[in-house]
């Protein structure tokens, strides 16, 4: 692999940055970012500046990062001074060492994968690989790249090295497609190749589709594979109500796993019609119900008919989006878990996931012991679930341990 920078090199002088709290034991400990309340004033060069910086503390360097002189999230370190790459002179030669050092690293982690079962993976998940704001997910032979601030990170990540580094790691990609956000007047741009409308990939064995351009995140939502594959093991011989079922992963999983029948509920309907998809290309012959309608109206309507299943799956968006949003997150959440709590059968099972950076573990526990309590039940933790292992973070980044999901049985 030759050596090339995945970060753009910038044409000026990198400038170098002094932070006036000291929190480089929070830095040398892993965690990547620091706020803007740790910087002071900066000198009248620099007052406006986004981009690649130096970080000094006192006339200590601390690392090499990104700088973002108007985000409340001010700098996020790309490598450490105290990192074998680090040299302060060789500012290009220290972030191709170092960017190939993370680019190999995350290779090798995705390279535990049986690409017989399983092609479709996380290949870089921002800081959790170094990589800030930089995601690129592997659907086949088909790479997404994204950025979660698109139009700064565009300047940071060098797309073309981006593609190099791409197709020298997978020689039989056919497309590499940069996605961007909906509001954005341009939406996407194919990198390399030629986008098919639907991209077919495979996932524990099973077979799905995503529509790349169109559909949600990056296409497919890869982060709930091993808690798919949790349902599989339980779904047996039940009927089973997924809520939120966005293109069919838990249903075809609760399928796959013999359920007596699925019924699916999104209110986006293309999600539903490929959904649908999923099952025939599948050959799965259960009994199912497709329905596109909003999962809070279904729940109403479903509870005055006293219709009840065995195994109730609820995943539903981010309810917290930013810290404000929590208390009005938190009662959303256990709203919709204890109604569809009285959806479940005696006995029956309730699996619940949270995808909110913004609601940790220990929140997201209370909020199932308030939902079981508003519907009047007991509750028996069967297995928690996270993400995935190409989905990694810092060990120092509690906040990046975003999802979390319970199985758990109905009393
Ligand atoms: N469980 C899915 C991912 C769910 S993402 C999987 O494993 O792939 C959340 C889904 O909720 C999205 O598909 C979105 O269309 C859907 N959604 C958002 N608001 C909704 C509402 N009010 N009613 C029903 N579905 C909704």
């Amino acid at each position: 692999m030759k050596k090339l920078s995945a970060v753009r090199i910038p044409s000026q002088k990198i400038p170098i940055l002094t932070l006036h709290r000291d929190i480089s034991k929070h830095l040398k400990r892993g965690h990547r970012w620091i706020y803007s309340d740790s910087f002071g004033p900066q000198h009248e060069s620099v007052k406006n500046y986004s981009g690649l910086a130096f970080l000094q503390i006192k006339k200590d360097l601390l690392g090499l990062g990104v700088y973002q002189f108007d985000s409340p999230l001010r700098f996020r370190m790309l490598c450490l001074s105290d990192e074998p790459f680090f040299k302060k002179t060789e500012p290009v030669k220290t972030l191709e060492s170092w960017s190939l050092h993370q680019w190999k690293k995350a290779l090798s982690i995705r390279s535990l994968f049986d690409s017989s079962l399983t092609n479709s993976y996380r290949l870089i998940n921002g800081e959790g690989d170094g990589f800030p704001g930089l995601v690129i997910d592997i659907y086949a032979n088909t790479a997404v790249v994204k950025f979660e601030n698109s139009l700064f990170e565009e300047c940071i990540w060098d797309t073309q090295a981006l593609v190099i580094l791409l197709c020298e790691a997978f020689p039989l990609l056919d497309c590499i497609y940069l996605k961007r956000k909906k509001e954005e007047s341009e939406k996407g741009e194919v990198l390399f190749g030629t986008l098919n409308t639907e991209v077919q990939f495979k996932e524990n064995g099973l077979l799905f589709s995503a529509n790349i351009r169109e559909g949600s995140k990056t296409g497919f939502f890869l982060d709930q594979r091993d808690n798919r594959n949790l349902i599989k093991q339980f779904a047996h011989d039940k009927s089973v109500l997924n809520l939120f079922s966005y293109t069919g992963g838990f249903s075809v999983y609760a399928a796959a796993g013999g359920a007596k029948s699925v019924t699916s509920v999104d209110i986006a309907k293309p999600a539903i019609e490929v959904l649908q998809n999923n099952f025939e290309i599948n050959q799965l012959k259960t009994p199912t119900e497709n329905i596109a309608a909003d999962a809070f109206l279904y729940l109403g309507q479903a509870v005055e008919k006293k219709k009840k299943f065995d195994l109730v799956i609820n995943d539903p968006p981010s309810f917290a989006p930013n810290a404000k949003s929590v208390p009005q997150a938190t009662a959303a959440y256990t709203k919709i878990f204890s109604d569809s709590l009285r959806l479940v059968s005696s006995h029956g099972l309730f699996a619940a996931s949270s995808c909110s950076s913004h609601i940790n573990t220990p929140m997201f526990m209370d909020i199932l012991k308030e939902s079981f309590s508003k519907a009047r039940l007991r509750g028996t933790l069967l297995q928690m679930g996270h993400q995935p292992f190409d989905h990694p973070y810092p060990l120092a980044m509690d906040e990046l341990r975003y999802l979390k999901f319970a199985l758990l049985r109905v009393e």
